[in-house]
């Protein structure tokens, strides 16, 4: 099987399909090439590699691919004419990491390779440029000393070996940027960084090109165990056996001179989702420069030059004499660049993130992918390329990825609030949102706070833990196309980044502005969507979801079939889901009613009475408040089902626990301390999730499974005498048994009939169970022969199949998936092999009892994207989920009929 695949000057071996086996990045640089778009030629070595090499090592590997890629770098020789490791027309080529999905860079890169001091040499001789062969020798050294020497900063506080030899020199010499340095100065930084190589590993920089290739190749296969990598991994649910491909390409040269330059576009913008054509780049620089932050860069389009200038408070005639764009520096890379872009949206039919550069005034093209965007421009772009015509309704909502329309749902700077807030300072809005924390200035101090604001003179891909856990991110330099900036995008975090006027002091905790001082935990607020930094909190609203969205829920709701409930307990959520287009609740959870102040107390007086009389006085004093929370639900929900689940967890959770609230309940109860005592030892339960709970409370107290009943049917007949119809479905909970649900049925049709009697009126309503317990689906052709409808409860199940505490797990759970024992958390994602194929059991074998039963489920399952597609293949009626979740449920439902 081939193992390298070739591509360049208009031909490739791969194409844009095969992803799994080249990388995106791989797979998009042989489509490229075969649609005649300008990429250096290269090669990219798959995959598959990476797994074999993980398992076989080092030289094992190198001997399978050896062969291909010595006639691979041969193919690069011939067509761009030059030698690899020859000292008067040398080659040099990049190497990089490209897994199947982009993870921006949470994997390694080495550039320039191929240098020695003799390959310098050739290189400023052949480019009669001795400034750019010396500099990129540098980088070269630095690059590969990062990545595959282990040359890292000591530690947090400390900057890159490399960093802090350039910045002495530059101290000495008085100068401020990395362009300033003479060719003697670059040689001397050569000199210097191999001697730190060697005192740091003992070792000679390698000057043989074919060891500094195959020390590229197995450095980035390393990278994808990185703990990085592997950070990002989990965090996004990718398996380690997915393996990362390694790309190696001719060098071309951004940093040649005044006519060469690097730079990032987006065929849309990536964080409005704005059709404009939009990028930065930098004269003279290689592409690192240009997300790494270092140096500010410039627009691509006049108008985003313009937009850019208006922000920064430049005029016009400063922006066209030392900011212009390239529209107007550079006219005809520009346009060049322009039909591209083009090209690759149309061929791509998605948003596209390219990498250019331009060597000499000709333009290559690094590399495409479809561009990470927010949730709000996911949307926009979507909707957009349907109305252009690009996409029909199925691609539009194939477009959306279910979790990221999470953004658009949460809340936004009040804008009352935000009239009188105090802006210190603006900066770029690199990714929308509203944020409020306390200033941390290290990554891995994020979680000091419960909301922290990671303020950062730049960020590093070693950041991206801190970043994911802090609410937003401020940066003092580096442009929209950051590290920070692309990578809040991809969270969906709110993000502001060079922040120029920011002086931030790692070592003192500092950040300044305008002479005033702020400190680490001091609060401070960002809009990343106008890029304003507020000092203080910013109080926070509910946002409006009308235009796009609304039209791509109108969309998902034409093609879905699965049902969307939501999980609601109150009358407020239950109308917060109905406006996010809930069709009814699945789950409504008695017990948390019973939490609320003056509720507990009546709800601890039935636990501790001693005779049912007690019970039931007790459980009066609790009827009017359940009935009036059903009304309130049965009202929000007007004309849905709403089911009502009885008490379900163990009564000791009811009962105080601490000495001064047990004395309390005492006094008020007119009883003995001891007595309260008593009675929560009584309770105590060496395993209460196996305990007495769910309707085995109801079976050996039916009074509370009566007075549950009679709420839930006088709260619907009272709505009925307004003219409201609602559809209540009781719901016993944690059944095993036929019988247990049996007798709870009986409880539940008998209080029903009597109050039907006593109001002379009647409403109709439905009895059905929970499966939650791995019996149960095992029985569930007999218990639907009884009950009228069934809703998987899958937190349980899962519990329970796994025999998994879900109170406990967490403890090893974390472990077992580091270890890859789990792919994933089963309390998250449906385990769809084993408590999966209950639940198929559960539903085939209650239909062919009953052919009609109504199936739905309503664990926290029900709100994840993989799992709905599961239920809808099991043929459900309906998922419920959090209120929050119900858009991205009926967008998935939508997706998984498509
Ligand atoms: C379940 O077990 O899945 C369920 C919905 O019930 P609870 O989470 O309340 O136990
Ligand atoms: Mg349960």
């Amino acid at each position: 099987k081939a193992r390298v695949f070739k591509f360049g000057n208009k031909t490739a071996d791969g194409n844009s399909t095969m992803k799994n086996l080249l990388g995106g990045k791989g797979a998009n640089l042989a489509e490229m090439s075969s649609i005649g778009i300008p990429v250096p030629p290269g090669f990219t070595i798959t995959t598959e590699v990476c797994t074999e090499y993980n398992l076989l090592g080092k030289e094992a590997v190198v001997a399978l691919i050896k062969e291909e890629v010595e006639a691979s770098i041969a193919n690069i020789e011939t067509q761009m004419e030059t030698s690899f490791g020859d000292k008067d027309n040398p080659l040099l080529v990049s190497v990089r990491s490209g897994a199947r999905v982009s993870m921006p860079g949470m994997m390694d890169t080495v550039l320039n390779l191929g240098m020695n001091d003799e390959v310098v040499l050739g290189l400023a001789q052949k480019t009669n440029n001795e400034q750019f062969a010396w500099d990129s020798y540098r980088r070269f050294i630095q690059m590969y000393g990062g990545v595959v020497l282990g040359m890292k900063p000591a530690s947090k506080e400390d900057i890159d070996p490399f960093e802090e030899i350039m910045e002495d020199l530059k101290e000495k010499r008085g100068i401020q940027l990395d362009t300033e340095f003479t060719v003697q100065d670059l040689k001397d930084l050569v000199y210097d960084f191999k001697r730190k190589v060697k005192k740091r590993t003992g070792l000679d920089f390698p000057t043989d090109p074919w060891e500094q290739l195959w020390g590229a190749i197995i450095a980035v296969f390393n990278s994808w165990n990185g703990d990085r990598a592997v950070y990002y991994r989990n965090m996004n649910g990718y398996p380690a056996d997915w393996g990362t491909a390694v790309n190696v390409q001719a060098m071309v040269y951004g940093n040649m001179g005044d006519n060469s330059g690097t730079g990032v576009c987006f065929t849309r913008d990536a964080g409005t989702g704005e059709n404009v054509f939009n990028g930065e780049y930098l004269i003279n620089a290689q592409g690192e420069d240009v997300v790494a932050g270092v140096r500010t860069p410039q627009q691509i389009t006049k108008l985003g030059s313009q937009r850019w200038a208006e922000l920064a408070k430049i005029d016009e005639a400063d922006r066209r004499e030392n900011y212009p764009s390239l529209e107007e520096l550079m006219p005809s890379i520009f346009n060049e660049l322009n039909t591209y872009q083009d090209i690759l949206e149309l061929h791509y039919r998605d948003m596209q993130d390219m990498e250019f550069t331009m060597q000499n005034g000709k333009l290559w093209i690094l590399q495409t992918r479809n561009g990470k965007r927010t949730g709000a421009a996911m949307v926009k772009i979507a909707m957009d390329l349907l109305k252009e015509g690009m996409i029909d309704e199925k691609e539009a909502l194939l477009l959306i990825e279910p979790n990221k329309l999470d953004e658009l749902l949460h809340p936004i700077f009040d804008p009352r609030a935000l009239k009188r807030a105090n802006v210190i300072a603006q900066g770029l809005p690199a990714s929308p949102g509203a944020a409020t924390g306390k200033i941390v200035f290290f990554a891995d101090e994020a979680n000091k706070y419960k909301s922290s604001i990671l303020v950062r003179i730049e960020t590093s891909p070693e950041d991206l833990e801190g970043m994911n856990i802090a609410k937003g991110i401020l940066t003092a330099r580096g442009g929209m196309t950051s590290h920070a900036a692309v990578v809040a995008r991809g969270m969906g975090k709110c993000c502001i980044s060079g922040a120029g006027a920011l002086k931030i002091n790692y070592k003192k905790r500092t950040l300044t502005v305008d002479g005033h001082e702020y400190h680490e935990g001091d609060w401070i607020s960002l809009n990343g969507s106008t890029g304003n930094i507020i000092e203080g909190k910013v109080a926070t609203r509910e946002p409006e979801l009308g235009g796009e969205f609304a039209e791509i829920m109108k969309l998902a709701d034409k093609y879905g079939v699965i049902k969307i409930r939501t999980n609601a307990d109150s009358p407020k959520d239950a109308k917060v889901a109905r406006s996010f287009g809930a069709q009814g609740i699945g789950l409504t959870r008695t017990e948390h009613m019973f939490f609320e102040l003056d509720r507990i107390k009546a709800m601890r007086e039935m636990i501790l009475a001693d005779t049912v009389k007690g019970r039931k006085q007790a459980l009066e004093d609790l009827l009017p408040m359940q009935r009036a929370d059903f009304e309130g639900i049965f009202e929000a929900m007007e004309g849905y089902a709403v089911t009502i689940r009885l008490l379900d967890p163990p009564l000791h959770e009811f009962v105080p626990h601490q000495l001064a609230t047990q004395k309390e309940l005492a006094e008020d109860m007119h009883i003995s301390l001891q007595a309260v005592k008593n009675k929560v030892a009584e309770l105590e339960e060496f395993n209460p999730m196996l305990g007495h709970r769910g309707c085995r409370l109801g079976n050996t107290y039916p009074e509370i499974t009566e007075m549950q009943t009679r709420a839930i049917i006088e709260a619907a007949l009272n709505l009925k005498e307004r003219g409201i119809i609602c559809k209540p479905e009781i719901m016993v909970p944690l059944v095993g048994t036929v019988k247990e649900f049996e007798a709870q049925e009986q409880i539940i049709r008998t209080t029903a009939t009597t109050i039907f009697e006593e109001r002379n009126d009647t409403v109709e309503y439905l009895v059905g169970t929970m499966i939650e317990i791995p019996r149960a689906a095992l029985m569930a052709d007999l218990i639907a022969e009884k009950a009228d409808f069934f809703s998987f409860g899958t937190n349980d199940l899962t519990q329970m199949t796994f025999g998994y505490s879900r109170d406990d797990a967490s403890k090893f759970l974390p472990i077992y998936i580091e270890k890859g024992i789990l792919k994933v958390d089963p309390f998250e994602v449906i385990d769809q092999e084993g408590v999966g194929q209950l639940v198929k059991m559960g539903t085939e074998k209650g239909r062919v009892s009953k052919p009609n039963l109504k199936v739905g489920i309503c664990g926290e399952h029900g709100g994840e994207p993989n799992s709905i597609e599961f239920f809808y293949n099991t043929g459900m009626d309906y998922v419920s989920c959090s209120p929050y979740r119900v858009p991205i449920a009926r967008l998935v439902s939508a997706q998984a009929a498509i």
